[in-house]
């Protein structure tokens, strides 16, 4: 079965998910991939992934994303989150990332911490490790 990842960014950090999905592009496309709307929309049209786009994050896609991961069926979550802009699903942003932790599914909120599970998934696939 192939690692379910959910991708998700904030407005001002959409450029940089882009961005990383392209970096990762050949590990992303043997993954199975979900994101936000907007998310989605954006880098199904850089790279041409295919990807299962919910809702919009304001519009309850990251608690879809969240009801997904409660049933077992995600393994990685990468969410760029804007630690600089108040949201108005605030609420919403917290539930997914404590659902993470409830669950004890990775949750990458930078691109830092993106990169390093990116890599991992990339030597997994290598069977490197
Ligand atoms: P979007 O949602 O990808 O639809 O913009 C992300 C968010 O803002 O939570």
């Amino acid at each position: 079965m192939s690692t379910r990842v959910a991708l998700i960014a904030h407005d001002h950090k959409k450029d940089d998910i882009v961005k990383l999905a392209g970096e990762y592009v050949d590990t992303l496309r043997q993954c199975e991939l979900i994101a936000t709307g907007t998310t989605g929309s954006r880098i199904e049209a850089a790279h041409g992934l295919s990807v299962e786009r919910m809702l919009s994050g304001p519009h309850g896609g990251d608690l879809q994303i969240g009801a997904r991961l409660a049933e077992g069926n995600l393994d990685v979550v990468i969410f760029l989150r804007d630690p600089m802009t108040p949201q108005p699903h605030e609420p919403d942003i917290n539930a997914l990332v404590r659902a993470c932790d409830v669950h004890d599914i990775p949750c990458a909120t930078n691109i830092s911490t993106a990169r390093m599970i990116l890599d991992v998934l990339t030597l997994r696939m290598k069977s490197v490790i």
